[in-house]
């Protein structure tokens, strides 16, 4: 096993690990954010102890590889500190109150940084991906949830209680055919999230309504680029073209210009993102 607080030798390589509500995809990623191996295994839906046996036995097969630490994207929301899921939603039974750093450390060998899955995305692609480059990075993803996460100079920010960025839960002013992910309608994520935008069938509306939301929150964040990811925004241009109109049409003038570009990474970016927080982890021990 390799020791903790020297700086990665050549060859070395980070095992990462993306858990899902129906897979959990595996992969070694080196220094730079290139993926050497992926792997992955159906998830378990029996609880959160079978899902970590799960992890543990699709990482057994990198076999000798001189893998340096662990990075998992795990979804709900994790404790910074613990690396514990301090809640979830039912997209996996079980899964709140699973002690995943501290179970995947003691059956792994490794040093181990868990953080949520929209987050690892988000980090993956801010810094090797369409966010590499810039010093702050708001990610905004759109698939089955709204999601969203801020990275300043190659740093994910979690703020005091681990949501800085996540943006599922600005007002809106109309009512979304879906409830939000916290039962509320009149939240973004009720009216711009996959589900919603099929209910309602109008892709451009969902894409200005997000649009006129990033004119406002980026007034308050300032970034220097936002990454849009996720199912939604993977599927073309008119959603994202709907976004960029309606910002640059609502946007404060000095902010007009930020970029807003697509995602690349596709579905590696939760892992690359959780590989490069486990080597970031590193670093800051040495
Ligand atoms: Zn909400």
């Amino acid at each position: 096993m390799t020791t903790p607080h020297t700086p990665p030798a050549a060859g070395e390589v980070f095992a990462a690990v993306d858990i899902g509500g129906t897979k959990i995809a595996a992969a070694l990623v080196d220094a730079g954010g290139t993926v050497q191996w992926r792997g992955r295994v159906a998830t378990p839906r029996t609880g959160g102890e079978d899902v970590l046996a799960a992890v543990v036995r699709l990482l057994d097969e990198v076999g000798d590889a001189p893998v340096r630490a662990l990075g998992v994207g795990a979804p709900g929301v994790i404790d910074p500190g613990t690396g514990r899921v301090a809640s979830a939603t039912e997209v996996l039974p079980g899964w709140a109150g699973t002690p995943v750093r501290d179970a995947l450390a003691e059956r792994t060998g490794l040093p181990v940084a868990v953080v949520n899955d929209v987050r690892a995305m988000a980090y993956g692609e801010a810094r090797a991906g369409a966010g590499a480059g810039y010093h702050r990075v708001l990610h905004v993803s759109v698939g089955t949830g709204v999601g969203g996460a801020l990275t300043t100079g190659g740093r994910l920010e979690h703020g005091a209680h681990g949501t800085a960025g996540e943006m599922a839960h600005l007002l809106v002013p109309e009512r979304g055919p879906v409830p939000c992910g916290c039962g509320r309608r009149d939240h973004l994520e009720a009216v711009v999230s996959g589900p919603a935008i099929a209910a309602a069938g109008d892709v451009p509306h969902a894409g200005a309504v997000l649009g006129r939301a990033l004119a406002g929150l980026l007034a308050v964040l300032d970034p220097d680029a936002v990454v849009v990811g996720g199912g939604v925004a993977q599927s073309g241009a008119p959603f994202l073209d709907a976004v960029a109109a309606a910002f640059r049409a609502e946007a404060l003038p000095p902010l007009r210009a930020t970029p807003i570009v697509p995602a690349r990474l596709g579905t590696d970016a939760p892992l690359v993102g959780a590989a490069l927080l486990a080597m970031s982890a590193q670093g800051s021990r040495r």
